[in-house]
């Protein structure tokens, strides 16, 4: 009989510690739409984001980030949690995500950056790709002044851009080696811009934009959504608004009151906007790199109850809830994401 009880209480710990370490995942996504390019991988399209889902409500269980740091703060973790994560603020998040939220009942936290809200122009990655990788002729010459120093591009005949390339090229990832003089030049000034605070940016876009001749102020497809969209997104209990900074800078290339700034800023901004206390926070591109000690601890000052970076894995019991990890999801069906989570749990 002792044998048996041993065995006995051993089973019900080791199902004990499965309980304990069954991990929560935090999903990241960007939009729902279909667009004719996407360098960065950013979107899903919608029926996919149907089909994903139809899995998170199979296999887990879907939250809202505020839920899962609460419970972490507590010392606890949810089993099988899955936060469904939206990041940037695109209006394709109220106009394609949120009626399919609301058909499969799966809750979701959007992170805005509050100073692009209503920017029709758009976020400045998708400027970038509009004026570089849009069927336009480019002047085949760019010099371009950031911080001081002349930056000179020569596109050569790459200043042409004719139909067959545009359609080889439109599934190119800005991870892979660029295809011609326009996806290299994509690229360098992708990096030149990112570190950029946002007036310098700003200016630099606007010299791009006159160098294109594509009108800076032009409505981007993939624009971000207005004052009242962001109401509309958060009514009800569907939608959590979590906090992105104010103009999307890299928060590790910024001085400390620059950053207090746009994260506390964002912070009052997005409570204005929703009328509700605003705890979960985001930060712009969440590699290690793009933020520091500093940052983190300036998010818990700021009033924020947990933060999401961008790095890889699974939310336990004990996880540093002001760096919770995500999974970056790709545009694949939900036999895709089943599998993919799979991996994971
Ligand atoms: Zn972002």
């Amino acid at each position: 009989m002792g044998g048996v009880g041993a065995s006995r209480i051993k089973r019900v710990l080791s199902h004990a510690a499965r309980r304990l370490t069954a991990p929560s995942l935090v999903l990241m996504y960007h939009r729902v739409t279909a667009p004719p390019r996407d360098p960065w991988q950013l979107a899903v399209t919608p029926a996919h984001f149907a089909e994903h889902l139809e899995v998170m409500r199979r296999v887990g269980r879907p939250q809202h980030l505020r839920d899962l740091t609460r419970a972490l703060a507590a010392g606890h973790a949810p089993r099988h949690g899955i936060v469904l994560t939206l990041d940037d603020g695109y209006a394709d998040n109220l106009l394609e995500a949120r009626p399919l939220l609301e058909k499969h009942d799966v809750p979701a936290t959007v992170f805005v950056a509050a100073g692009c809200v209503g920017r029709s122009q758009g976020f400045w990655w998708d400027q970038l790709e509009n004026f570089l990788l849009t069927p336009v002729d480019l002047p085949r010459h760019l010099q371009l002044e950031i911080r001081g120093e002349v930056h000179r591009h020569d596109l050569g005949e790459d200043s042409y851009f004719p139909l067959a390339a545009q359609a080889r090229h439109a599934g190119w990832r800005a991870t892979s080696e660029p295809p011609t003089g326009r996806h290299r030049l994509f690229v360098t000034l992708y990096r030149l811009l990112r570190p950029l605070a946002d007036p310098e940016r700003q200016t630099a876009l606007a010299e791009l934009a006159s160098w294109s001749g594509v009108p800076a102020a032009g409505v981007s497809p993939a624009r971000p959504l207005t004052a009242e969209e962001v109401q509309r997104l958060s009514a009800g209990d569907l939608v959590e608004i979590g906090a992105h900074t104010l103009t999307h800078p890299q928060l590790s290339a910024l001085g400390a009151d620059a950053q207090r700034e746009e994260i506390r800023g964002s912070r009052t901004v997005l409570q204005e906007a929703v009328g509700a206390s605003v705890t979960s926070f985001a930060y712009p591109y969440g590699a290690p790199s793009d933020y520091t000690r500093e940052t983190v601890a300036l998010v818990a000052e700021a009033g924020f109850s947990g933060a999401c970076a961008t790095t890889s894995g699974v939310v336990k019991r004990g996880s540093e809830r002001f760096e919770l990890p995500r999974l970056h999801v790709e545009d694949c069906d939900g036999d895709g994401l089943a599998r993919r989570l799979a991996q994971w749990t």
